[in-house]
């Protein structure tokens, strides 16, 4: 069956949503005045991955919980779209109990960090969007903000802006790692899932990279959509724009004090890791309101800049393009440091292939591919 012991319960003013997916129990908690949503459809979603790691051939949704023939038609395509994002996958075929969907309500959902896409979203589509969710347990862990002074920020910066904020909890994240499917191609399917069970008549997932930059990821303009049913439409927003734009429009709505972007703080901003010295970038180029980073930005920080570790390598271009038209050489040189480092990397292994290619006839290279692909094990995003 590979979906099995679903319960839904009810504790106090909280709904909690569990199942086992092969032999990992995944739960999900939410307020219950919000839970108005699908099980069978948020199911439909979770279970595809941990099926396609070759777990199963067939998944099974029971009987008692529906599942939207417009979901049911597109899982096809979108598991030969990620087939393609991550060789390793292995088709499998559902057998659920199929309906028209499920009554769902006037909310529009967004999903929100506090960090620049979607506080950008959330701007753009003020006026439309009732909610924000935030999903706990995703990027950060649920044992990450003991004190609840994260969330508490989250609720400050979502009343700013006159909404409810939503918080569902999960250990999801436990359940994929276990499976070893990489958190960057599951993304999507998380936000589905949560969509699903929330059951609003839109929710819109922020992008992370324009459109001309957008390369395989579990959350994609392509694949977001094909998550929607006859009552849910999901929507992936805001690719229309670059992120040093996305953070100037912030300023201008006087939001750019709120943004939290850190990869290892839920609380502040760390002004260490690479999503916060980006950041840091861009506000400095762009002479934006700075106090969310209580450090200054140094040009040692943005010489180390590792343009290959983070979602902005190819855009990186755009922040040297600001530093050049700022006039400011002490930026420019710095972020010139940074880039001839990452594109010597690029023709460095490049060139090592063609030679490998030329002397053994790629041998070398194509075992220690094997080599890697052995000792990792893990089903993740190919970046061609
Ligand atoms: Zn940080």
């Amino acid at each position: 069956m590979f979906v099995d012991d679903v319960e839904v319960r009810e504790e106090g003013e909280m709904a909690r949503i569990s199942a086992t997916l092969g032999s990992q129990e995944t739960w999900f908690e939410l307020p219950s005045e919000h839970f108005r949503g699908s099980v069978g459809d948020a199911l439909t979603c979770l279970a595809m991955f941990p099926a396609m790691t070759g777990a199963t051939t067939e998944v099974q949704v029971p009987e008692q919980y529906p599942v939207s023939q417009r979901l049911f038609d597109s899982l096809p395509l979108q598991q030969a779209t990620f087939q393609t994002w991550s060789k390793k996958l292995q088709p499998v075929t559902y057998r659920v109990r199929r309906s028209e969907g499920t009554s769902s309500d006037d909310r529009v959902v967004s999903s929100f960090s506090g960090g620049v896409d979607s506080l950008y979203t959330a701007l753009r589509h003020n006026n439309e969007i009732t909610h924000f969710v935030y999903i706990h347990g995703y990027e950060l862990k649920l044992e990450d903000d003991p004190d609840g002074q994260g969330l508490a920020r989250l609720h400050r910066a979502a009343e700013r802006l006159g909404k409810e904020l939503i918080v569902v909890k999960t250990n999801a994240l436990t359940v994929f790692s276990s499976f070893r499917i990489q958190r960057l191609l599951i993304y999507g399917t998380f936000m589905a899932a949560v969509a699903h069970l929330l059951g609003p008549r839109r929710f819109l997932v922020p992008s992370s990279a324009p459109l001309n930059y957008l390369e395989p990821s579990g959350s994609h303009p392509m694949t977001d959509p094909r998550w929607s049913t006859e009552t849910v439409e999901i929507l992936y927003d805001g690719d229309e724009r670059f992120r040093l734009d996305k953070m100037k429009c912030i300023d201008e709505a006087g939001m750019l004090d709120d943004i939290v972007v850190c990869h290892y703080n839920f609380e502040a901003n760390c002004c260490r890791c690479a999503k916060c010295i980006r950041t840091m970038m861009g506000i400095e180029l762009q002479g934006l309101t700075r106090s969310a980073f209580s450090e200054p930005l140094t040009t040692a920080a943005v010489r180390r800049f590792e343009i290959n570790n983070s979602p902005d390598g190819p855009p990186f271009g755009e922040y040297l393009d600001l530093a050049r038209k700022s006039g400011n050489k002490k930026w420019v040189r710095a972020m010139a440091y940074a880039e001839i480092l990452y594109r010597l990397k690029a023709i460095l292994k490049s060139l090592m292939g063609l030679v490998d290619d030329l002397v053994t006839g790629g041998r070398l290279m194509s075992s220690r591919a094997s080599r890697m692909a052995q000792d990792d094990g893990w089903f993740k995003v190919e970046v061609p």
